[in-house]
C-alpha cells in the first residue's frame, strides 16, 4: 500500500465483546471505489493492532480512469438488456468504479436500475472502455421465496416441477394459483414463520439467513401424521414435508407451530447443526419446539406444541407441552432421561417402541430442555428449585429466552452438544446479551438446575463447599444454592458459581423468607 490515507476510507467501526475496535475500511483508487475490496483492522483495548483482514485488498492497480464510453450510453445498454417496460420513479444511478472481475481489474460503470416491469433492483457493471457487460445481477431483496409442491399422497423426493402447486419466487410472482386449502395453509403458515424469523429480534432472511427458497411438500405420503424437515445437501435447499394426518389428527401443515418447528430445524441445520440423535438430537427438537411455540403462540401462556393440529383444537390437546412435558409422556428432569432399553420407565419404553427408537429418544428427552426454557421465560418451582423469570413481564421474558437460545444455537453450540453443553451455551449467551445482569444469569442456571442439568465440580471445590454448607451434594455444584445464607458464605458460594461480582444474593423466593433487603 503506497498511501493508506489516499487508498482507504473508514466505513464503520464496531467495538466487540472483548473491547476491541474493529474498523472496516474501503479501498479506493484515484478517488474511485474498488468494488468488493474492504479491509478490517482490529485494535485491542490497549490500542494495539491485533488483526488485519486484508484478503480482498488489491495492490499495484494501474488503470486509466478516463472512460471511452459515457454513463448515458452505459445506462441505455442496461435498459436494452433488461428490456425494461416500467422503471422506478427515481431513475437509474451510475457510478464510475474500479471493478475486479475474473482476474482482471477493469474500469466500469456501475448502473443500478430499479424496475417494476420486470421486477428487480438491477445492478450492472459495464466496461467503461469497451462497453461490454462485465457482470449483472438482481439485488431485489425478495422478502419471501417459497414453493409448495403437491406430492399427491406420494413420496417422490425431491419433488419435480410438475408437482408445483404454489410458486412465489422472483421468476413466478405471487398468488395461490389453483392450490387447495391444505396447500394454502402450508403457504400461509410458512409465510408467517418466515415473518417471525425476519422480524426483531432475529432479523433472519429465511432458515439459512441467506434468503434461500423455502420448499414445502403438501400431501406427503398416505394420510401421514408426520411433518419433517429434510436438509437438502444434495439439492442445496431445505424441504419441509407435511402429511395430511389421519384419524383424530388434521393435516400437519395446518398448524403454524408445526410449520415453524420444521422451519427451525432448518435454522439449526444451518447454524449449530445439532446431530439428530441422542442428546444433541433432543436439543435440536427442543429448539424447534421453543421457536415453534413462540412463532405460533396464541398468547403468552401458550406452551403447547401442535395444538392446532390435533383436532378438535378446542379441547386444548396437543403433541407436547413445554410447561408440563410429563402430561404428554415426556420427562422434565434428568432423573427420568430416557434410553431405549425396552424396560425401565414409561419414557424408556415409548422410545423403545418407536420407529428406530426415535433416534434414541429425541422426541422424548426434548421435554427436559423444553422445561428449562419454559422456566426461564415463565419462572416457577420445579423439583424444589425456584426459578425467577428472566423478566417480570411474560411477553418480554419469552423474547429474552428466545434470544438466549438463538444466540446459543448460532454461536455457542456445536453439532454434538448435549444438555450440559446447552447449559453452558445459554449461560454464555445470557452473559453476552445481558452483561453484568446476575439475576438473568442465575435464572438460566437455576432453570437448568431445576431439570437436573448440573455442573460437576472438582474434588477440591466440592470439599471446600461441603466444609461450610451442611448437606452439600458433592456431585453437583449447585445442589443447594436455593437457600444460601447471607454473608461471607454466600460470597464464597457465588464465587463458585462464577458470580463473584454479585455482592450478596437477594432473591425473594417463596421458600426463602429474607429478613431484609441486602442488595447493594
Ligand atoms: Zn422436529
Amino acid at each position: 500500500m503506497t498511501d493508506p490515507y489516499d487508498e482507504l476510507t473508514v466505513i464503520k467501526a464496531k467495538v466487540d465483546h472483548r473491547g476491541w475496535e474493529n474498523i472496516k475500511l474501503q479501498q479506493s483508487y484515484k478517488g474511485l471505489l474498488v468494488e468488493g475490496s474492504q479491509l478490517i483492522l482490529s485494535i485491542d483495548d490497549q490500542r494495539q493492532v491485533r488483526m488485519v483482514n486484508s484478503r480482498h485488498y488489491i495492490g499495484g492497480i494501474d488503470l486509466d480512469t478516463k472512460p471511452a464510453i459515457s454513463s448515458g450510453i452505459a445506462t441505455s445498454m442496461v435498459r436494452a438488456h433488461i428490456a425494461v417496460q416500467k422503471e422506478g420513479p427515481n431513475g437509474p444511478t451510475t457510478t464510475k468504479v474500479v471493478y475486479p472481475y475474473a482476474g482482471n481489474i477493469l474500469l466500469a460503470w456501475k448502473v443500478q436500475l430499479f424496475a417494476h416491469e420486470p421486477v428487480g433492483d438491477f445492478i450492472y457493471y459495464i466496461d467503461a472502455q469497451t462497453g461490454a457487460i462485465i457482470n449483472h445481477y438482481n439485488n431485489m431483496p425478495f422478502a419471501l421465496n417459497q414453493i409448495v409442491y403437491d406430492a399427491a399422497s406420494g413420496t417422490t423426493f425431491p419433488p419435480i416441477a410438475s408437482q408445483i402447486a404454489i410458486n412465489n419466487t422472483p421468476a413466478q410472482g405471487t398468488g395461490y394459483g389453483a392450490a387447495d386449502d391444505i396447500e394454502k395453509a402450508i403457504y400461509d403458515n410458512t409465510t408467517a414463520t418466515y415473518n417471525f424469523w425476519a422480524a426483531a429480534p432475529y432479523f433472519r432472511d429465511s432458515f439459512d439467513d441467506q434468503g434461500t427458497i423455502i420448499k414445502s411438500i403438501a400431501h406427503w405420503d398416505n394420510n401421514s401424521n408426520n411433518a419433517s424437515w429434510i436438509t437438502g445437501s444434495a439439492t442445496g435447499h431445505g424441504y419441509a414435508k407435511y402429511g395430511d394426518g389421519s384419524g383424530l389428527n388434521g393435516p400437519t401443515g395446518n398448524s403454524l407451530d408445526v410449520v415453524a418447528h420444521e422451519f427451525t430445524h432448518g435454522v439449526t441445520g444451518s447454524e449449530s447443526g445439532l446431530i439428530y440423535q441422542g442428546a444433541s438430537g433432543a436439543l435440536n427438537e427442543s429448539i424447534s419446539d421453543i421457536f415453534g411455540v413462540m412463532a405460533g403462540q396464541r398468547n403468552d401462556t401458550d406452551w403447547l406444541v401442535a395444538e392446532d393440529y390435533v383436532v378438535p383444537a378446542d379441547l386444548n390437546v396437543a403433541l407436547r407441552s413445554m410447561s408440563n412435558p410429563t402430561a404428554f409422556n415426556q420427562p422434565d428432569h434428568m432423573d427420568d432421561y430416557a434410553t431405549p432399553d425396552g424396560g425401565g420407565s414409561v419414557y424408556d419404553q415409548s422410545c423403545y417402541n418407536a420407529t428406530n427408537y426415535d433416534n434414541d429418544c429425541v422426541h422424548i428427552n426434548s421435554g427436559i430442555p423444553n422445561k428449562a426454557a419454559y422456566l426461564m421465560a415463565a419462572g416457577g418451582s420445579h423439583h424444589g428449585v425456584v426459578v425467577d423469570p428472566l423478566d417480570g413481564a411474560i411477553a418480554a421474558s419469552r423474547v429474552m429466552m428466545g434470544r438466549i437460545f438463538h444466540l446459543a444455537n448460532t454461536t455457542y453450540l456445536t453439532n454434538s452438544s448435549d444438555f450440559f453443553a446447552a447449559r453452558i451455551a445459554t449461560e454464555d449467551a445470557v452473559k453476552s446479551l445481558f452483561p453484568g445482569d446476575m439475576d438473568k444469569l442465575i435464572t438460566v442456571m437455576y432453570a437448568w438446575l431445576a431439570v437436573g442439568v448440573s455442573v460437576p465440580v472438582s474434588a477440591s471445590e466440592s470439599a471446600y463447599a461441603s466444609s461450610w454448607v451442611p448437606g452439600y451434594n458433592h456431585r453437583y455444584r449447585e445442589s443447594l444454592p436455593q437457600n444460601i445464607p447471607f454473608g461471607a458464605d454466600s460470597l464464597a458460594m457465588l464465587s463458585l458459581l462464577g458470580c463473584a461480582s454479585y455482592r450478596l444474593i437477594r432473591r425473594p423466593r417463596a421458600n426463602t423468607p429474607p429478613a431484609k433487603s441486602t442488595k447493594a
